[in-house]
């Protein structure tokens, strides 16, 4: 935790990017699964509004979602902490794959961070803002693959159950919401997904 804080980033950028390189690593060889590429389906079939991850690893807007709100930050971009200059993130996070080296900021020569949120940061408005919104128009959330453990996102499906909306949680562990779903699959979503949205799709 003190390694990937914004304290910790300042402290000990070496140390930080030492962390990340091989996290960064899996995320640029990870594909989307099918999962992924089921719910880009609902959306591009009208029935699925939005996505709200806490995924940094850009896999739903590579399978083809396009509305994903990603409140814990993504690595398609990097920021200066001094001057706030922002840069395309990939060949830079290359780069440190490759060398380790911390980056700098080519105007100021600052430190560059990649634009996910590090402990002590705030989440992006933006997008939690969009987040909230998207949960307060929702008559269905599917919760996948999120123990819902972490505040604020983990506590949106209540607010669609409160306005009288449907929850449908697909998740190995337990979540604190189970009890008020509708619908509970103790299963892999990359399987149990992709039957859904043919169910639907058959259905309409
Ligand atoms: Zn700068």
């Amino acid at each position: 935790m003190e390694t990937a804080s914004i304290f910790g980033f300042r402290r000990n950028p070496q140390a930080f990017y030492n962390w990340m390189r091989p996290l960064a690593r899996k995320i640029l060889a990870a594909s989307p699964n099918p999962a992924h590429y089921a719910l880009a389906e609902l959306e591009a079939a009208g029935f699925l509004k939005a996505i709200i991850t806490q995924n940094i690893d850009m896999l739903h807007s590579r399978a083809g979602s396009r509305e994903v709100y990603e409140l814990h930050g993504h690595l398609r971009r990097a920021t200066c902490i001094e001057c706030f200059a922002g840069y395309e993130a990939e060949s830079l996070i290359m780069g440190v794959i490759q060398n380790g080296r911390v980056p700098h900021c080519p105007a100021c020569g600052g430190l560059l961070k990649p634009d996910v949120i590090l402990f002590g940061e705030q989440l992006p408005v933006r997008e939690l803002l969009a987040a909230q919104q998207a949960t307060r128009r929702s008559d269905l959330m599917l919760v996948i693959g999120s123990s819902l453990q972490v505040a604020p996102a983990g506590d949106l499906p209540l607010v669609v159950k409160e306005r009288g909306g449907g929850l449908i949680v697909i998740n190995y562990q337990e979540t604190h919401v189970d009890r008020a779903a509708d619908v509970l699959f103790r299963d892999n979503a990359a399987e149990v997904l992709p039957l859904i949205v043919r169910a639907v799709m058959e259905a309409s």
